[in-house]
């Protein structure tokens, strides 16, 4: 597909990518109509993410760097730990030392909303309770079916509707569906027994990874990843009762057990899946962005899903094919993912694993941390050129 600036855009999914997208869009002229299957963006409840440097470098494309730093809190600095406590590097947070940026952690339900409020701003409506079903692509425009009996006429159907995306399927009948990653995650708050504030730190236990940071409000943000190689039924467990349940995951891991014996706050738990790489992006005029495309992880989903965003505004601004987002997105993303399935991997280590990642940690962080991660933080977005 080949379209000036001023088309119509439908964005399937009101998330980080699909926000992100939308407001990119509409500043290069486009007029864009967000449709969300939720009612809204579920507001301070939910978990946190964190944004790395090359997600930043794109909000400020996107003209809302500050408002979502005020959102957040800097953290500049990354320690790992034995799950014995013995340390085992430190480095920068989500960022090389030469960065002037420091990476920034948010509730993602505050992400979505400064989003969704600048791209009201920059004129995009954005209707919720609207759930995609269906869509046809009939050569002179894409038709977008809701499970409300409703549609949606656009000259580009942007699919943004995360990991379950129903665009992904619609593209592709025989697109990959997610599979359970032998992990899950909860997360919450706990009283400050642990830690300096601006560092987040990373433990890798007997049964699972446990992260924590200080948050400046006196609190720590904590999340449990326990390595659990049957899909578990976190349904089945009360909210409340989790804080007592990973207490005994973490027994023979001294600070994530003070930590969850701390605990005040639990939020809803979560499966971690992987996604098969999905072989179609684009056909016609839809295509796929974020987590619909390729679910990433390893703290760089929202960065990558905001990195989407810019670059399919700078392609369809400047008239060119969807084939070209594909072909400046596949490498970098496909990068990323063997990344991200190396740091799943190091959160399952068993016994063996875990020691030769004990000897072999110090030295990356000291030697080699810089020289494997260059290449994602200083990477270059270009320019994102609003209509006039
Ligand atoms: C436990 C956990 C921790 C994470 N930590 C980090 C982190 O530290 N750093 C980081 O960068 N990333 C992190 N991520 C990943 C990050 O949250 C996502 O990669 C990022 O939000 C990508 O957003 P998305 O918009 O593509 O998908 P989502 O955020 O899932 O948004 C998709 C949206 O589409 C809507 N939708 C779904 N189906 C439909 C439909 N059929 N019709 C209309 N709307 C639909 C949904 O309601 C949702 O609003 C984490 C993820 C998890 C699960």
């Amino acid at each position: 597909m080949s379209a000036p600036s001023g088309i119509k855009v439908a964005v399937i999914g009101g998330g980080v990518a699909g926000a992100a997208a939308a407001l990119a869009l509409a500043r290069t002229g486009a007029e864009v109509t967000v449709h969300e299957a939720h009612p809204d963006p579920a507001g301070p409840v939910g978990s946190f993410l964190s944004l790395a440097v090359n997600g930043l470098r794109g909000l400020e494309l996107l003209g809302c760097l500050e408002q979502v730093r005020a959102a957040g809190f800097e953290v500049p600095e990354q320690r790992l730990w034995s799950g014995g406590g013995k340390p085992l590097g430190t480095m920068p947070r989500g960022r090389l030392a030469s960065d002037d940026l420091h990476g920034v952690t948010l509730m993602r339900g505050r992400l979505v909303e400064v989003l969704r409020a600048e791209a009201e701003r920059a004129g995009v409506r954005i209707v919720t309770g609207r759930r995609l079903t269906g869509h046809h692509d009939h050569g002179a425009g894409v038709r977008a079916e809701f499970a409300d009996g409703s549609t949606a006429e656009a000259d580009l159907l942007v699919g943004a509707d995360g990991l379950w995306s129903a665009t992904r399927t619609l593209l592709d009948p025989a697109a990959p569906d997610p599979a359970y990653a032998g992990l899950y995650n909860v997360s919450g708050r706990a009283e400050q027994v642990a830690g300096a504030p601006g560092t987040f730190n990373m433990v890798f236990g007997r049964n699972g990874a446990f992260a924590y940071l200080p948050a400046p409000d006196g609190t720590v943000w904590w999340s449990a990843q326990p390595a659990e190689p049957r899909q578990p039924d976190l349904a089945a467990v009360p909210l409340s009762e989790w804080p007592e349940r990973l207490a005994e995951t973490y027994a023979a891991d001294p600070v994530p057990l003070a930590l969850l014996r701390a605990a005040t706050e639990v939020h809803r738990p979560t499966l971690m899946h992987t996604l098969a790489p999905v072989p179609v992006w684009q056909r016609g005029r839809t295509v796929l962005i974020g987590d619909a495309a390729h679910p990433v992880g390893a703290g760089q989903g929202a960065s990558m899903a905001i990195e989407d965003a810019v670059v399919l505004a700078q392609v369809v601004s400047a008239g060119r094919s969807l084939a070209e987002y594909e072909e400046r997105r596949r490498a970098r993303v496909g990068r990323m993912l063997k990344a991200a399935a190396a740091n799943r991997e190091a959160k399952k280590a068993g016994p063996v694993a875990r020691r030769v990642n004990d000897l072999v940690m110090p030295l990356f962080s000291r030697y080699a941390y810089t020289r494997s991660t260059a290449w994602l933080y200083t990477h270059d977005l270009g320019e994102l050129t609003p209509a006039a």
